[in-house]
């Protein structure tokens, strides 16, 4: 069988384009290489809907993905706090005028403001922006749901087959894989997260220039514990965040090691600079490290996401460069996906979305 889209990665990006191609009436494949989807990235990210995340160019895909995340149940209201300590005035500003012409809510907060909603911070940290409508994002829950709603639109989903190569004639691919099966489609998807450009080339395509950099996440039990209702607290300079989940503390150091395309791994230095960066915040008391994750963030050269037809290469288009914000835009981002491939209209959803920010002819 031939069939309309083969996509190569089955993580949030791989499964929300499932859906919502698979349900235009499309045939679809999803070949994933590992034992189950979820794996990579999908499975290793700190779970928040952040408003500002990733940048201004960001925000209208966060924006547009927001209300079907809240009307599905998937979001769970925290807000959150960027903080800056005395002297980073400017960056505040700096911040709120970027920002605030986003439609991001955000609201600035003095030291006062600050203390009420970080019991223990330290008193070096003076100033605040408020992000009320922050949240959780169960992301099992929704990598579920869009692989739900795939299947029942009819696409099949391989793992265990990774895929190691191309060859295009007639109009139509085969695709090989590592366990010698064979795959038939008109268009191949790269939904390859950190393995995007390695699956280009293998396409024949020009790589975009899509490099993972690994971001480590550790789980600590603080004495006495903190409350469940703090809010996500972001550095303004990109040094940490944090967030309480079922009575322990998430603390990232805001990593960005460049690395290979792996299973990354958490390192230990890594998880030492969270703690210590976050004892110059709060005066609470880490008592254990209970556990620690490490994960791949995948960026083109611009930050931006690339979706689309590959401008050179027939029958192979983008899906990737999900960076540090790839769920909490998989709504919009796959509805886009799906707009572009089929050379559909765009939606209620979509229709604040500029394309062209996004194409992956901006690569020339
Ligand atoms: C620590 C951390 C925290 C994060 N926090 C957040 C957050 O709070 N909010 C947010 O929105 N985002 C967050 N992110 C980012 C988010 O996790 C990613 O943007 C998103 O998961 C990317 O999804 P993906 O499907 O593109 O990639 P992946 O989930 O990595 O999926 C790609 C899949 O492709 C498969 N694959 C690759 N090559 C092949 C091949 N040749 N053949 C077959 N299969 C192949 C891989 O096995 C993999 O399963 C975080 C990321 C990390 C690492």
């Amino acid at each position: 069988m031939t069939h309309d889209f083969a996509i190569v990665g089955a993580g949030i990006a791989g499964a929300s384009l499932a859906a919502e191609l698979a349900e235009s009436g499309a045939s679809v494949l999803i070949l994933e290489g590992e034992d189950k989807p979820g794996y990579h990235a999908t499975g290793r990210s700190a779970a928040f809907w952040e408003e500002c995340y990733g940048g201004p160019e960001i925000v209208p895909l966060t924006l547009a993905s927001g209300a079907y995340l809240r009307e599905k149940g998937f979001l769970h209201q925290r807000g959150a706090l960027y903080i800056a300590r005395e002297g980073d005035e400017e960056l505040v500003t700096d911040f709120m005028q970027r920002f605030v012409p986003t439609g991001a809510t955000i609201q600035h907060l003095g030291r006062g403001d600050l203390q009420k909603r970080l019991p223990g911070v330290r008193h070096e940290w003076s100033d605040a922006i408020w992000e009320p409508v922050c949240a959780d994002i169960d992301v099992a829950g929704l990598h579920a749901h869009y692989l739900a709603r795939a299947r029942s639109a009819g696409a099949l989903l391989e793992c265990r087959a990774r895929v190691c190569g191309m060859n295009r004639a007639s109009g139509s691919w085969t695709i090989a894989t590592e366990t010698g099966a064979s795959h038939r489609a008109k268009t191949v998807v790269n939904a390859a997260g950190a393995w995007a450009d390695e699956l280009a080339v293998m396409a024949g395509a020009n790589p975009v220039g899509i490099k993972p950099y690994r971001r480590t996440v550790a789980q600590v039990r603080i004495d006495p514990p903190v409350s469940n209702d703090l809010p996500l607290v972001l550095d303004l300079r990109g040094r940490f965040y944090f967030k309480p989940e079922s009575g322990r503390l998430w603390l990232s150091p805001h990593d960005e090691e460049p690395s290979v395309a792996c299973d990354a791994a958490p390192e230990e230095l890594a998880v030492a600079e969270a703690i210590a960066r976050l004892e110059e915040v709060v005066d609470w008391k880490v008592a254990a490290v209970e556990h620690k994750w490490a994960g791949l963030r995948s960026f083109a050269p611009d930050r931006r996401p690339v979706y689309g037809h590959d401008p050179q290469v027939e029958g192979f288009a983008w899906f990737a460069g999900q960076g540090g914000f790839g769920i909490q835009t998989s709504p919009a981002a796959a509805r886009l996906g799906r707009q572009l491939l089929l050379d559909e209209p765009r939606d209620a959803m979509t229709q604040g979305l500029d394309t062209g920010l996004y194409a992956p002819e901006r690569f020339g």
